[in-house]
């Protein structure tokens, strides 16, 4: 049985301005939000610009923001995103410069891991002494971005470094037996650093990959204090 859904989505083109297209689509609610912009683009609006790739939250590429939330489309069912009859408002990503349509440039994001080195790929498992159940590889991170487009600091803030660069940070920390290297603290110990942080926990709300981006940021916050007060007491020693 299909569902009628009306997406509202969100243009732009660089010459023509911004502009919402209205869209009726005949869809089984099992299907995903992103199938239904697929067929938007197959049978109605062969100029819709978007991106996808993998299909299945791996790639990271297709973030959206989906009736003001920030989702992977491709994950996200109809049933779940709207009812029978309903409305999804499709618009790109928040705190990115748009490039056309739904599609961001995702340069903002890659010059924030840069700051920190790109630790996005490395071993992952347990650290010793660490339960597998309380271990979140940040290699889980797929650079989906939806941390950055939901973060409010980053809204107000756009040279805060934001939840998933400071999470890779505190893993770069972790995965370093607790040492912390004079170009992580630079980048994350400043005005525009973890200090930042509102603790509103949108990253970790929407991140569609585990990585929980604000419980790093509390931990990297903990771990900064207790290396302040380190080094504190070792001038006065
Ligand atoms: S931390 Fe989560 S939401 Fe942020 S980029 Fe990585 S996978 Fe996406």
């Amino acid at each position: 049985m299909s569902w009628q859904i009306t997406y509202k989505i969100k243009r732009y083109h660089p010459d023509q301005g911004s502009r919402v297209d209205t869209f009726q689509v005949e869809i089984e609610p099992e299907r995903t939000v992103l199938d239904g912009i697929e067929l938007i683009w197959a049978k109605q609006d062969r100029t819709l610009v978007f991106r996808h790739a993998c299909h299945h939250a791996s790639c990271g590429s297709c973030g959206l923001v989906v009736n003001g939330v920030e989702v992977l489309p491709c994950i996200k069912l109809i049933q779940d995103a709207t009812t029978d009859g309903g409305t999804l408002e499709v618009e790109p990503l928040r705190n990115f410069p748009v490039v056309a349509d739904l599609v961001v440039d995702m340069a903002p994001f890659f010059e924030r891991m840069q700051l920190i080195g790109m630790p996005i790929v490395g071993p992952t498992g347990p650290l010793p002494g660490q339960e597998p159940d309380e271990y979140t590889a940040f290699e889980n991170c797929i650079e989906c971005g939806l941390c950055l487009s939901a973060c409010p600091v980053v809204a107000t803030d756009s040279k805060y470094l934001g939840p998933a660069a400071l999470a890779a940070a505190e893993r770069v920390i972790e995965v370093s037996e607790g040492r912390l290297s004079d170009e992580v603290l630079a980048a994350v110990d400043n005005e525009h650093g973890l200090w930042r942080c509102h603790a509103a926990f949108e990253c970790s709300e929407v991140c569609p990959s585990n990585v929980d981006p604000a419980g790093r940021i509390m931990a990297l916050r903990r771990r900064m204090t207790f290396e302040r007060l380190r080094r504190l007491v070792g001038a006065k020693g």
